[in-house]
C-alpha cells in the first residue's frame, strides 16, 4: 500500500524551521522594502543579504538545483512543501534563492548555456548577485506564439534583434534578458524561433515604460523595445530554431512551485477569515455562528485541501517519472485550478471582513488581483484547460455502435442475454 500522506520527520524539522524563520524574519520585509528583485536598493544589502546567508548555512539555498550547481537536488514533493511556506511572503523565494523567473532562467542556462554563458550569467544568477528577465510575450498577443514578430536577423557574425516585448517582469532590475525571437520566417513559429541572451544596456534595447499590477509596490512589468539590438553569435542560447524546446525546461517545475506558493497565500486568507469570524459579532451572535459564514469557511477549507492534494500528487508524479511530458495533464490541471482557489477564498475572506476587507489596509483585494495574474502568467487558464482536455481525450475512442456505451436499454439487453438463463 504505497499511498502515504506524511512528511518525513527529518524534513518536517526543516519545514518547521522555515515556518518560524519566514514568519519572524522574512514577512516583515514585505512591509518595509519594495520589489524583492530590486537587489540594487541599498537596504537590500542590509536587510536581505544576512537572511540569505543564514539560509545558505542551513543548506536550504536554491534547493531546486542539483548539488553541481550548489543546491540540494530536492524533488518536487519537498520543493512543494517548502514553497507553501515561502508563498506567504513576497520576499520568501528571494531569501531562499528560488525566485521566478531567475530559477527558470538558471535552469535554461544550466541545460543549454555554453561554458562562456554559464560563467558570465549563471554563476552570479545562482548567487543572486544579479537578477534576470524572460522576454517572450509581445504587445499583440501572448497566448499564441504564432503572432510573435520580434525578429533576429544575421548580420555578418552577429544577430540584429528588432521588435517589442510586453510584460517582461523585472526588466528594470535585470542584468540580462532571455529573449525569444523569430530566426526563420519560412517555417512555423514552433520551428522558426530561437532564444538569445541579451545583456542589459546593449544599445538599441530600451524600456518604453514599466507597468504596475494591482498589488505591485513598484511597476515591475516592462514594455520593451528592441531597435536593431546587435548581439554576437555566442548570444544564441540553445540550438537555432529550438526556442520552444528551450522554454519548456523552465515551465514544468515552475508552475507547480507557483501553485504551492498560492496555497500558502490562500491559507493566509483562510486563517484571516476564521479569525474574523470568531472575533466579530452582529445581530447578537458571532459571525462564526452564522450558517452562511460557516459555509464560506467549510467551502474554503475543502477547496484548499482538494487543490493541495492535486498539487502534491502532481509533484509526486514529476518525481516518479522524471519527465515533464508524462505529467503534462496534471501540471496543466494545477495551473488551471490555481487562480480559482485563490480568488474564491480571498473573496470570501474579503466579504466577511466587511468594509475593512475591501480596503487597502487588508491584503484581500491584492490577493484577488493576484489570482488573475496567476490565470495569465505562463499562459491563460483557457489554454491549460485545452491541454487537460486534449490529454484526457487521448485515453478514449469513439464508439462504432449506434448507441453510446452507457445506453441503458442496450446494456440491459446484454445483461439479460448473459444472466437470465442462469436464473431460469
Ligand atoms: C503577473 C504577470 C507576469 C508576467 N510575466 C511575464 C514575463 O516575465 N515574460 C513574458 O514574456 N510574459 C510575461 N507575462 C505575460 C503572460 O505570459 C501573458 O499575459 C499570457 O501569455 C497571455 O497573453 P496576453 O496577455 O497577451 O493575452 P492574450 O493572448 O491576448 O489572451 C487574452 C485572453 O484571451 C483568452 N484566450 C487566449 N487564448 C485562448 C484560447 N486558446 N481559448 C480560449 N480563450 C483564450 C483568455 O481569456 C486570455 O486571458 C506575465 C503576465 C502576468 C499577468
Amino acid at each position: 500500500m504505497p499511498w502515504d500522506f506524511e512528511t518525513d520527520p527529518d524534513f518536517q524539522k526543516e519545514i518547521d524551521w522555515m515556518n518560524e524563520f519566514v514568519r519572524q524574519e522574512v514577512e516583515p520585509l514585505d512591509h518595509v522594502l519594495g520589489s524583492p528583485w530590486n537587489i540594487h536598493d541599498p537596504r537590500f544589502a542590509t536587510l536581505v543579504r544576512p537572511l540569505q546567508r543564514i539560509v545558505k548555512e542551513r543548506q536550504l539555498w536554491a534547493c531546486h538545483l542539483g548539488p553541481e550547481l550548489g543546491g540540494r537536488g530536492y524533488g518536487q514533493v519537498k520543493l512543494a512543501l517548502m514553497n507553501e511556506v515561502l508563498g506567504r511572503s513576497n520576499f520568501g523565494p528571494i531569501v531562499f534563492g528560488c525566485q521566478a523567473p531567475d530559477s527558470g532562467n538558471a535552469e535554461i542556462l544550466a541545460h543549454y548555456g555554453t561554458e562562456a554563458q554559464k560563467r558570465r550569467w549563471l554563476e552570479p544568477l545562482l548567487n543572486n548577485d544579479i537578477v534576470s528577465c524572460f522576454a517572450m510575450t509581445e504587445p499583440q498577443g501572448g497566448a499564441d506564439p504564432q503572432v510573435f514578430t520580434t525578429e533576429a536577423k544575421r548580420d555578418g557574425d552577429d544577430w540584429l534583434i528588432t521588435g517589442q516585448k510586453w510584460f517582461a517582469s523585472n526588466a528594470r532590475y535585470a542584468a540580462f534578458f532571455i529573449v525569444m525571437a523569430v530566426t526563420d520566417t519560412q517555417v512555423s513559429a514552433y520551428e522558426g524561433m530561437s532564444m538569445f541572451v541579451v545583456s542589459a544596456g546593449t544599445p538599441g534595447l530600451s524600456i518604453v515604460r514599466n507597468i504596475a499590477n494591482g498589488d505591485d509596490a513598484e511597476a515591475t512589468h516592462a514594455y520593451l523595445d528592441f531597435n536593431r539590438v546587435r548581439v554576437p553569435a555566442e548570444a544564441l542560447l540553445g540550438p537555432e530554431g529550438k526556442a520552444f524546446e528551450v522554454a519548456q525546461v523552465r515551465l514544468g517545475g515552475g508552475r507547480v512551485h507557483h501553485a504551492m506558493r498560492v496555497i500558502g497565500q490562500a491559507q493566509m486568507a483562510l486563517d484571516a477569515l476564521c479569525e474574523r469570524a470568531l472575533s466579530r459579532s452582529t445581530q447578537g451572535s458571532r459571525l462564526a455562528d452564522k450558517q452562511m459564514v460557516q459555509e464560506k469557511i467549510a467551502d474554503s477549507w475543502i477547496e484548499l485541501e482538494q487543490f493541495r492534494l492535486l498539487v502534491m500528487r502532481t509533484a509526486w508524479r514529476i518525481d516518479k517519472y522524471g519527465d515533464y511530458r508524462k505529467v503534462r495533464k496534471d501540471i496543466a490541471a494545477v495551473k488551471a485550478a490555481m487562480p480559482k482557489v485563490l480568488h474564491d477564498i480571498a473573496a470570501r475572506a474579503l466579504q466577511v471582513h466587511g468594509s475593512i476587507g475591501v480596503s487597502q489596509e487588508m491584503p484581500f483585494a491584492g490577493l484577488i488581483n493576484r489570482s488573475f495574474q496567476m490565470a495569465l502568467a505562463d499562459g491563460p487558464t483557457e489554454v491549460h484547460k485545452v491541454t487537460v482536455a486534449k490529454q484526457l481525450l487521448r485515453g478514449y475512442r469513439a464508439t462504432e455502435a449506434l448507441f453510446p456505451a452507457y445506453h441503458r436499454p442496450t446494456a440491459a439487453a446484454a445483461a439479460q442475454a448473459k444472466l437470465l438463463s442462469a436464473l431460469e
